[in-house]
Order: C-alpha cells, then structure tokens, then sequence
C-alpha cells in the first residue's frame, strides 16, 4: 500500500470539502476501498474519513417510506423493523451478500459505490481501460466468466457487483446527494449507475466531492416480494445472476411486477418493457418465456459468460413461478 494522509471529516460540509480535492477519497466502512489500495489500484493521497459526520439514522419519511443514512450499516439496515415487514426483498439482498463481519462495517454509501470485481481491473499489470483509461480492456477475449451480457461496450465488460442496489433498483428508490456548493440533489437509483459506453472509469453520476447522504424507499409497497442470487457457491460469493422482484397477483392477473437484474450488466439492471408485458396477464409459462424474451432480446456473451443467458432465463422462470405461488 502507498502512503497516503488520513484526515477526518467533523461534518457533511467537510466531507465534501475534503473530497473535491481530486486526490482526496472518501473511506466509510473501507471494506471495499482499502482492499483496492492494497492491490494498489486506487491510490487516493488523502483518505476523508466520514464516519463522524451523522448519516446513521434510518427514520420514516413524511409519506410513509423510510430514509436510510448513508452511514447505517448493510446490517443495521437488514435487521431494521420496517426494512424486514415493507421491504423484505431489501432485507434478503442485503443478508445475501458479503459475510456478517463485512456487513457490520460495511456502509450503505459505500455499497452502493462499491468497485466492480473483474479480475484485470484488480491487477494494475493488465491492461483495464476502467483502472487505466486507453490500455485495452483484457476481459474482452479474456477470461470474461463474471462479465457483463446486457448493456456492455467495445471499452469494457465489468458487471456491478452490489446485491443491495439491485433491491433498491426494484423498490424504485432514490439516492440523495450533497454537493460541494451546499445543495442537495436526488436521482433514482436506477439512474445512479453508468453503463460502460466511451467512459468505463465512470461507475456512476457522483460528481467531484459530492457525498451520498441517504437512500429514500416509497411508502410501504407491500405484494411478495423476493430476491435469488445465484452464485457458485451458497455463501460469500458475488452473483452470477440476481433477481429482484416485487410481484402482485390480483383475480388471477399480474398487477405490479417490478424486476431488477444483478450480475448482467455494468449496473442492476431494470428494463420497464417486462413489467408492461406481464401487468394484466395470467402467469403462464409462455408470458414467463416473453418476459425472458424481452430482457435477454440484446443480451450478447463473451464466450466465458455465454452461461448467463439461459441462466437468467430459468432463474426469471424459478423466480415468477415462486411468486405466482406464494401470492396464490
Ligand atoms: C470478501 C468480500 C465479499 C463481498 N461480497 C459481497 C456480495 O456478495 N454482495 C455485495 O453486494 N457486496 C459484497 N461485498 C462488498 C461490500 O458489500 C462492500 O465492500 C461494502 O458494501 C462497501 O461499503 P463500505 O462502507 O465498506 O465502503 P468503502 O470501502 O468505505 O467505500 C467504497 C467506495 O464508496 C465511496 N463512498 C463511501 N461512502 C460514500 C458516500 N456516503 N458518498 C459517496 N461515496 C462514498 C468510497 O469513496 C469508495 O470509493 C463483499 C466485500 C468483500 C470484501
Ligand atoms: S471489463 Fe472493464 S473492468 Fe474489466 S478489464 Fe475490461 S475495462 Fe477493465
């Protein structure tokens, strides 16, 4: 690891302060980050530590939805009362990834920025155009089993690791940010994450010093409401695929059919097509095969990852026909 400066943030005007000098990062729980510095792939001069600066609450919101500070834990936020009753499928995601230890240091912030897990971004001797802008991407002909088969570019591959975000993604809830000039802005967070294109160092729409404050559900959204991650082994392991889905079945009719995808793309994954395609039809297999259709229509793999397309398609199947049945 190089050596770097440790400076603590005493309060959010700090934070961003602090993080709007270019080589400055900021470290929450740093189960992410500091791994990254080891490895010598993020090489920040200074490490802003936000821990001191509040963003721990978890409090209702005036409509009935609940606010998550940034600095709650991934387990303070799974085991949360209101999380487990109006949100389960955020409470499975969360409990889905990483271990306990990690999840008890592990921020909300800071999983909703974590790094992608492609192996060449990771060794600062492969050419990777995310870690080293222009040098190539190797995953691309490369070994490419972890990577990307919707929404990926000629310049880079990677998927988004996050369980949480794919959740999120399916709840439709908003990332709140504080900005450098003291004003706040909110983005969905099915816009918070990029896809690769022309910029692939560009994870998501954070601007230089700008600090995520919470993360804002709707009001209580009720149906069934499930997550499966399918990975190689049962635990501590990243997903190959991932489903997100709150589902509502009335008088034999979808009438709400929210999915979000992980481990397919450069960010959890939401196309609004299949919702449209499944709201007012009977669950059948054929609609099970058109809501796979839709979601897979531009899916390309890469050799290594060919696997994850029929993969999605039997997990979307499991995962709509679980529902079908616990709604009945
Ligand atoms: C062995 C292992 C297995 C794992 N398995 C999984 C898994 O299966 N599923 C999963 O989802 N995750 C998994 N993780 C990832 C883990 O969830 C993340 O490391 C963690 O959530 C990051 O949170 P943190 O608070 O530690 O972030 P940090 O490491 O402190 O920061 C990560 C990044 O976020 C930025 N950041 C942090 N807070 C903010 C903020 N408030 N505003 C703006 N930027 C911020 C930092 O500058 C940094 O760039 C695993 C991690 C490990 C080490
Ligand atoms: S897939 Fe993306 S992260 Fe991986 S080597 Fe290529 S450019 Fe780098």
């Amino acid at each position: 690891m190089r050596p770097f400066q440790y400076s603590k943030a005493r309060a959010l005007s700090d934070a961003t302060q602090l993080a709007s000098d270019a080589s400055t990062m900021l470290i929450a729980g740093g189960t992410n980050l500091i791994d990254l510095m080891k490895l010598q792939v993020e090489t920040p001069g200074t490490l802003a530590d936000i821990n001191s600066i509040g963003l721990r609450e978890i409090e209702e919101t005036g409509d009935g939805g609940l606010r998550l500070g940034a600095l709650s834990t991934n387990t303070e936020t799974a085991v949360h009362p209101r999380v487990r009753s109006d949100y389960p499928v955020l409470a499975r995601a969360i409990l889905a990834g990483a271990t306990q230890q990690l999840r008890n240091k592990a921020t909300n912030g800071g999983n909703l920025c974590q790094r992608t897990r492609c192996t060449y971004f990771t060794k600062p001797d492969q050419p990777c155009n995310k870690r080293d802008p222009g040098s190539g991407c190797g995953a691309i002909g490369g070994v490419a089993k972890l990577h990307a088969v919707l929404g990926a570019s000629d310049q880079c591959i990677a998927t988004y690791p996050g369980d949480m975000a794919v959740a999120l993604s399916a709840l439709d809830a908003l990332v709140e940010i504080y900005s450098p000039d003291g004003s706040n802005r909110t983005v969905p967070v099915r816009d918070f994450h990029c896809l690769p294109g022309e910029t692939p160092w560009r994870d998501n729409v954070l601007e230089a010093g700008e600090v995520i404050t919470a993360v804002t559900l709707p009001p209580a959204v009720g149906g069934t409401q499930l997550y499966r991650k399918v990975r190689e082994r049962s635990s501590y392991a990243f997903a190959l695929v991932s489903i997100a889905a709150l589902i509502k079945i009335e008088g034999g009719c979808f009438t709400r059919a929210d999915l979000a995808f992980g481990g397919l793309a450069h960010k959890p994954w939401h196309d609004p097509r299949i919702a449209e395609a499944l709201i007012g039809q009977a669950p059948s297999d054929e609609l099970f095969d058109l809501a796979a259709d839709i979601l897979l229509e531009n899916a390309q793999g890469h050799g290594d990852n060919d696997f994850k397309i029929p993969l999605a398609r039997r997990t979307l199947h499991a995962v709509l026909s679980q529902a079908v049945e616990e709604a009945a």
